[in-house]
């Protein structure tokens, strides 16, 4: 083993589909051909968009299929007091303010927050979002596969939401959290983060965490070109059909095939992992602006 440590951290909003099964076998693929290990964190963060059953059936999935992780499963609904330790740190010094902007308020701004409430030094926490104070500088970064990125958050993103006004702690401050408390150093996931990944490494600066090494799969579409999302009602993978999966996984990832057949998802892995090449992996094409 070497000091690689990737994961997969699917959110349990419906069953694993193609367009999930294909970050899984990425990530899975990458880390094992590193020699690192692969974690395995439940994203269940928005009980609101929950589908009850469905981290257990990704679960069943990924076993179906011979992604075996390493370790216990973590799940972000035990992680609440290492979320409010974060944001602590980030209002004692000073990176972050409460915000009542309405939705009709922030309407017409691209989905770039103006700042309304920056200096307003609001002190109840009811109905309250809390926003990270970004500054004007570009943030670069090296994506593994996908090739140079870069962002300006004031220009681009705005002051962002760390903790919801539903009182809930947002995506992208517990998965820097997350990646730093699992000690992940390589996050290979799907392009639809692509745009995430400055707010995250911004987050990782300000709260004194590491950067991992990013990289970014293309997105899988649906035949009218929509992201295949458990919101266009993407189909579930047939576990029966595990062969069947990883094999067009690897192809959509640019991998080599075999020409022999396998008879377990393991050992078809474990081929995989001996033949994997990042740089096979189609680009999807640098950032842009207000992806989330
Ligand atoms: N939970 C996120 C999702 O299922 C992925 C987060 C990540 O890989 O950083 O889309």
């Amino acid at each position: 083993m070497t000091d690689y440590i990737g994961r997969f951290a699917p959110s349990p909003t419906g069953p694993l589909h193609f367009g999930s099964l294909i970050a899984a076998v990425a990530s899975f693929l990458d880390a094992r051909a590193h020699g690192g290990y692969w974690l395995l964190r439940i994203e269940d963060l928005d009980p609101p968009r929950e589908i009850a059953g469905s981290a257990e059936q990704i679960i069943s999935s990924l076993q179906a299929h011979g992604l075996l992780w390493d370790g216990t499963v973590w799940r972000q609904s035990e992680r609440s007091a290492a979320y409010q330790n974060a944001l602590a740190k980030l209002q004692r010094t000073g990176l972050s303010y409460r915000c009542d902007c309405s939705r009709a308020k922030l309407a017409g701004n691209d989905g770039i927050y103006p700042g309304f409430c920056r200096s307003r030094d609001l002190q109840v926490l009811d109905n309250c979002a809390t926003r990270v104070v970004v500054d004007t500088d570009a943030l670069g970064f090296e994506d593994v596969i996908q090739g140079p990125q870069s962002q300006s958050l004031a220009g681009e993103v705005g002051d962002f939401i760390v903790r919801r006004r539903d009182g809930l702690f947002a995506y992208q401050l517990a998965v820097v959290v997350d990646d730093a408390g699992q000690g992940v150093n390589h996050v290979i996931r799907g392009a639809d983060l692509l745009g995430s990944t400055p707010r995250q490494i911004y987050l990782q600066h300000c709260l004194g965490l590491p950067t991992p090494v990013y990289g970014h799969i293309p997105l899988a579409t649906n035949k009218l070109g929509q992201k295949l999302s458990k919101q266009n009602l993407a189909q579930g993978l047939d576990n029966d059909a595990a062969l069947g999966n990883l094999l067009a996984a690897m192809q959509f990832l640019g991998q080599e095939l075999p020409v022999q057949s396998f008879t377990s998802p393991a050992q078809l892995l474990e081929w995989a992992t001996g033949r994997w090449r990042r740089q096979l992996i189609p680009r999807q094409g640098a950032l842009s602006c207000n992806q989330s």
